[in-house]
C-alpha cells in the first residue's frame, strides 16, 4: 500500500477529532502532521508520543499554512516572548517546513520551562520554531551553511518527499541476499568506502579520500556497476576526509540522493570540504569537486541523532551510535532485510577515556557482523596512559620554551586539535605553562563548530560551552593566518598548533619548512601519520628533503627535534580494540577488519580469529563477501 495513505490511516485512527489535522506528509524517513489546533497537542501530550510510537517514526507536528501570521509580525512577537538574555542572533522562515530558526546563544531560554516559550511562539504566530545554538565564536563556515539550507528549504522539501517515495517504494519480494563490496580503506587507512547491497537497495557508507597517496587517493568507485541514480543512499560515519572527502564527488558524477549523518557530521565535512579544495588549489592541483558540489551535497544531508533509528530502504533501517572519536562521530548500526542481518560498522573509534566525548556504544539490539577498525591494531601499538602522555607533552613544551625554541604541533583540524588545546588550556589555567599559543589552519572554524553542539561533548566541557566559557574559544589560543607566520617565527617559545595532521598540506607544511632547520625548535606528533606522507617519513628519521622556495628548489636540513607522544588518539590501540570486541553486546558472528595497514589489518584479524573463535579476515580493496 502507499506509504503515504497508510501513515495518514493511522494517523486518523490514533487522534481524535479537536486535533483538527489537514494534511499528513512524509518528509524523507520522518512524517509531518499539519494541525489547525496546537493546542490539542499541547494539552494532551501523549499525542505525538503515541502516534510516533505507532508509526515507529520521527513525528514532526506543524500548524496550518492558513495560522501562520506574517513574517514581520511573527519575528516582533518573538522578539517580545523570548528574554533579551537568550541573545537571538538570527531569525528566518522556512515556509515550505511552516517553521521558524531562531538561533540565539541561549536555545534554552527560547523553549522556556517545560518548552513555555516555544509554545506561546507556535499559539500566537503559528510558526514551529527550530532552536539552534549560535556558535560562542564566529564561524563563516556554520553561518554560510545554515543560510544555505535555509535558501534552498523548498527544494530540500520537495527532496525530502521524493526520497520518502523511494525509502517507503513496494518491495517484490523479500528472501534475498546480501552483499558487502570493499571499495576502499581496507588493508590500508584512507579513502574508506563499502559498497552493501541487496536485491533491492544499494547503499555506499564513507566516501573516503587519501590524502597521502599519490598513486590512488580515490576508492575503486569505478568497480560500481550500476548508474548512480540507482544508489539508495549513503550513509557517513564522520567528518574526516579519509571517510567524507568525496561525497561531493558522488554530486558532481550526478548523484541526487540522501546523504545520512548527524548534524555535526554534516558541518565538519563540509567545513573539511572547503578546506581540501582550498588547500589543493593553493598548491596549483586540481580539485576533484568544487563548491558548488559541497553545497549541492548539502541539500540532501538528512541528519539524525543518536540512536534514532531510521529507514532508509524499503529493507534497510540505520541508527548511529557514539564512536567517541571526534564530534558527532558515529559507528552505524544496519538492520538489513525485515532483521536478516545485522551489521555494525564501527569507524573510527575509540574505547577509552576523552576529555572531549562521552563514552562509546557497546550495546546494539542484535548484531551478526562487525566490520572494526584496526589503525593501531598492531601487536605493538600500545598508547601510553592518558596522564603520562600530557606530562610527556608539557615536558617538552617546557623544555623547548626553556631553550627559547618553538614548537610545532600538526594536527587534524577536527578532533586532535581541540584535544590538544584542551590539555594545554587546562595547563595555562593552572598556572603550569606560560608564552603564547597560536592557532593556524581550519582548527578555529572547527572549534566554533563543536561550540554549537555541546550535546555531544562530555559533560564538564558541555558545561563550559554553556556558560560561554569555551576552551577552545579562549583568548589563550590566537588565530594565526598567512601574513603573521613570519612574524610569529620571531617568537620565543610559542607553542603553534596547525593544521594538516600529518604535515600533507595546508599551514603546518608552511611552519615546518621555517621551523626545521633550527635545532631550538621541536615537531611534536600527536596524531596517526599516513604510509607515505611526509609527517610519517619525519617520524621515520626523514633527515632532509627537497623544498622549493622562490620557484627554486633546494634541500632543507631536518634539524629540530622530532617527538611522538601518543595516547592523545582518537583511536584505539591493540588493547582497546580487542576489549571492545570482548564488551560488544551481543557478540558478532563474524568479524571484517578495515582502516588498518596491511600487516596490521592481517595480523589483527588472525589475532581475533583465535582469541574469540569468530571468523575474522581482512578483506583487500575490491573484495565482495556475501553477508547472507
Ligand atoms: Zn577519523
Ligand atoms: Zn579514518
Amino acid at each position: 500500500m502507499d506509504i503515504q495513505k497508510e501513515v495518514k490511516e493511522i494517523v486518523q485512527k490514533n487522534l481524535p477529532p479537536e486535533t483538527q489535522i489537514t494534511s499528513v506528509e512524509m518528509e524523507g524517513p520522518e512524517v509531518a502532521i499539519y494541525t489547525r489546533n496546537p493546542k490539542a497537542f499541547f494539552e494532551n501530550e501523549n499525542f505525538v508520543a503515541k502516534i510516533a510510537f505507532e508509526l515507529k517514526k520521527r513525528v514532526n507536528i506543524r500548524t496550518d499554512k492558513s495560522l501562520l501570521s506574517e513574517e514581520d509580525r511573527a519575528k516582533k512577537t518573538i522578539m517580545e516572548l523570548v528574554p533579551e538574555s537568550a541573545a537571538i542572533k538570527e531569525i528566518y522562515f522556512n515556509t515550505a517546513f511552516s517553521e521558524v530558526v531562531i538561533e540565539a546563544i541561549k536555545p534554552g531560554l527560547v523553549i522556556g520551562k517545560g518548552g513555555e516559550t516555544s509554545k506561546e511562539i507556535i499559539l500566537k504566530t503559528g510558526w514551529t520554531p527550530k532552536i539552534l545554538r549560535s556558535p560562542t565564536s564566529n564561524s563563516k563556515v556554520l553561518k554560510g551553511l545554515r543560510n544555505h539550507l535555509h535558501k534552498y528549504s523548498a527544494e530540500r522539501k520537495k527532496i525530502l518527499q521524493e526520497t520518502a517515495r523511494k525509502i517507503y517504494r513496494e518491495l517484490p519480494g523479500n528472501n534475498g541476499w546480501i552483499r558487502m563490496t570493499a571499495l576502499g580503506g581496507f588493508r590500508e587507512v584512507g579513502k574508506s568506502c563499502i559498497l552493501l547491497e541487496t536485491p533491492e537497495t544499494k547503499v555506499l557508507v564513507d566516501v573516503g579520500v587519501d590524502v597521502a597517496n599519490q598513486d590512488q587517493p580515490y576508492p575503486f568507485l569505478e568497480a560500481i556497476r550500476f548508474p548512480l541514480d540507482q544508489l539508495d543512499a549513503v550513509v557517513i560515519g564522520h567528518a574526516h576526509l579519509d571517510h567524507a572527502g568525496l561525497v561531493p564527488l558522488l554530486f558532481k558524477m550526478g548523484y541526487r540522493g540522501p546523504v545520512y549523518c548527524t548534524v555535526p557530521t554534516r558541518d565538519l565535512m563540509a567545513l573539511l570540504q572547503f578546506d581540501f579544495i582550498d588547500v589543493l588549489t593553493k598548491e596549483s592541483k586540481e580539485s576533484p569537486y568544487t563548491e558548488r558540489d559541497v553545497k549541492e551535497m548539502l541539500k540532501y544531508c538528512i541528519t539524525r541523532e543518536y540512536r534514532e533509528v531510521t529507514d532508509i530502504a524499503p529493507d534497510m533501517r540505520i541508527t548511529f551510535h557514539n564512536a567517541a572519536h571526534i564530534l558527532g562521530s558515529a559507528s552505524v548500526h544496519f538492520h538489513i532485510g525485515q532483521g536478516a542481518h545485522n551489521l555494525v560498522y564501527s569507524g573510527d573509534l575509540k574505547f577509552a577515556f576523552t576529555r572531549l566525548f562521552n563514552n562509546l556504544d557497546i550495546n546494539y539490539p542484535r548484531l551478526e557482523t562487525l566490520i572494526i577498525e584496526s589503525t593501531y591494531g598492531g601487536r605493538d601499538d600500545v598508547q601510553q596512559d592518558r596522564n603520562l602522555a600530557e606530562e610527556m607533552l608539557i615536558k617538552i613544551l617546557k623544555e623547548t620554551m626553556h631553550k627559547g625554541g618553538n614548537t610545532l604541533i600538526p594536527v587534524f583540524s577536527v578532533g586532535r586539535a581541540q584535544e590538544i588545546m584542551l590539555v594545554i588550556e587546562e595547563y595555562y589555567r593552572k598556572g603550569m605553562l606560560d608564552g603564547k599559543v597560536f592557532v593556524d589552519g581550519m582548527t578555529k572554524e572547527a572549534s566554533a563548530i563543536h561550540t554549537a553542539y555541546p550535546e555531544y561533548l562530555r559533560k564538564g566541557v558541555q558545561r563550559r560551552v554553556l556558560q560561554n566559557d569555551s576552551p577552545f574559544t579562549s583568548e589563550l589560543f590566537q588565530e594565526a593566518n598567512g601574513k603573521e607566520r613570519d612574524k610569529i617565527m620571531e617568537e620565543k617559545g610559542a607553542i603553534i598548533i596547525a593544521s594538516s595532521g600529518m604535515l600533507t598540506g595546508g599551514p603546518s607544511v608552511g611552519y615546518f619548512q621555517k621551523m626545521a632547520e633550527n635545532p631550538d625548535n621541536t615537531l611534536i606528533f600527536v596524531g596517526y601519520q599516513g604510509e607515505g606522507s611526509l609527517g610519517s617519513r619525519i617520524q621515520k628519521g626523514l633527515k632532509r628533503t627537497p623544498i622549493t622556495e622562490n620557484g627554486k628548489t633546494r634541500e632543507l636540513s631536518v634539524n629540530m627535534r622530532v617527538e611522538t607522544v601518543e595516547g592523545f588518539s582518537g583511536h584505539s590501540d591493540r588493547h582497546q580494540l580487542v576489549n571492545y570486541v570482548r564488551n560488544l553486546n551481543p557478540k558478532p558472528k563474524r568479524i571484517i577488519v578495515n582502516h588498518g595497514e596491511k600487516n596490521t589489518a592481517v595480523e589483527f584479524a588472525r589475532y581475533l580469529s583465535g582469541k574469540f573463535k569468530i571468523n575474522a579476515t581482512a578483506l583487500r580493496d575490491l573484495d565482495s563477501v556475501r553477508l547472507k
